[in-house]
């Protein structure tokens, strides 16, 4: 069984996706793509032997898809997730689900109505072998007690568009995922501290800037969020546990030792980086949907993950610590 994929958004990594769902993942096919740029989406549509349609709406109801990647910018994930649920069509979303924690609670109160799960959201850093050897390390006891984790997320450069904010909305919240997952805990309080900012970064932007995510079970976890540090990209962490310590390093594929120095690459963007993971993602998702199961980062995931980069947001703001609110959470997604 093939599953028809529809793909609405077409840029950086809708057209991607498409790519890999077209080509690369066992299981799937691209029946339609939808982008406000008609031209992208003929010209991705085209070489993924699928049509280009006129709305996402279109994409979503069309009886030739049967399952919808949502990878349009942040602000209209919300919308086009619930209509996915009205049309009882599995989604996976990009994240992040909801650019609001109040607009993620309108889609898990729909989800919650539906009954079952609809929605997977894209936090692919869960497929990741170097981050599952951390968590598996975490939970098979091996050092012990996970007591804190330090994190870095380093970006080259970021768009002259990108705000301070963003680093918390768009780069902190994979971090902010990740610790839920690995620490398998809510994060109840952040605080964004002021570093001295770089020379190089635009003038309108705080960078880098340091993170204290504080977990319900009393750890910590610094992230230092750098997206203008010039050499790479460059994702790591280390959790501290009360007998060792597992870490993440960038994998290494080669390494040049020449003149009594190793050298080793530093990827240069998240394409680079993560280009096996999103594989990986999609074909779980695939291979789940194949067999009638909905897994993943779910709603709840994509609301919590929300939440939190909203009280980093106002801690940005405040120079305060900020307790994250979330609501009870539904039985859907214990
Ligand atoms: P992008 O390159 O700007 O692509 C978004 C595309 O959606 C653009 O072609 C945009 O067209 C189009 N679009 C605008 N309005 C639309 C609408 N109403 N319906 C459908 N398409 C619309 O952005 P991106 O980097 O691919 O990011 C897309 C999403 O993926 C974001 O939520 C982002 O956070 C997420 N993302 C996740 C990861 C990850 O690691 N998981 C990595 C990258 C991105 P215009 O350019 O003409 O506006």
């Amino acid at each position: 069984m093939t599953i028809k994929v529809g793909v609405i958004g077409a840029g950086n990594i809708g057209a991607d996706h498409v790519t890999r769902l077209a080509s690369q993942v066992v299981g799937s096919a691209v029946a339609a793509v939808f982008d406000v740029d008609a031209a992208r989406a003929e010209q991705v549509a085209a070489g993924a032997g699928a049509v280009a349609r006129s709305s996402a709406l279109e994409v979503i109801e069309d009886p030739g898809v049967d399952a919808v990647l949502i990878a349009s910018p942040g602000e209209l994930h919300a919308e086009q997730v619930l209509a996915c649920i009205a049309a009882g069509k599995p989604v996976l979303c990009e994240k992040p689900l909801a650019t609001t924690a109040a607009d993620c609670l309108k889609v898990l109160d729909a989800e919650v109505a539906a009954g079952r799960r609809w929605i997977q959201v894209g936090f692919m850093r869960r497929y990741d072998p170097g981050y599952q050897v951390v968590k598996n390390t975490i939970d098979d006891g091996t050092v012990g007690e996970a007591l804190l984790a330090h994190m870095v997320h380093r970006n080259a450069t970021v768009p002259g568009s990108f705000t301070s904010e963003m680093a918390m909305t768009d780069s902190v919240i994979h971090e902010i995922d990740t610790t839920r997952w690995l620490f398998g805990q809510e994060i109840v309080r952040t605080t964004v501290v002021a570093t001295k900012p770089s020379p190089l970064a635009a003038a309108h932007l705080r960078d880098p800037q340091i993170v204290l995510l504080e977990l319900a079970g009393g750890g910590v976890v610094t992230v230092e969020v750098f997206v203008t540090c010039q050499y790479g990209y460059d994702v790591r962490c280390e959790v501290v546990g009360s007998t060792g310590v597992v870490a993440l390093e960038n994998p290494t594929a080669n390494a040049l030792v020449t003149g009594g120095r190793r050298i080793e690459a530093v990827p240069a963007d998240w394409r680079v980086r993560f280009g096996a993971t999103y594989l990986t993602e999609l074909q779980e998702w695939i291979t789940g949907l194949r067999a009638g199961v909905v897994g993943g980062p779910s709603a709840w995931d994509g609301y919590a993950a929300t939440a939190v980069a909203e009280s980093a947001v106002a801690s940005l703001e405040t120079g305060e610590p900020v307790a994250v609110g979330l609501v009870e959470r539904p039985g859907l997604y214990t």
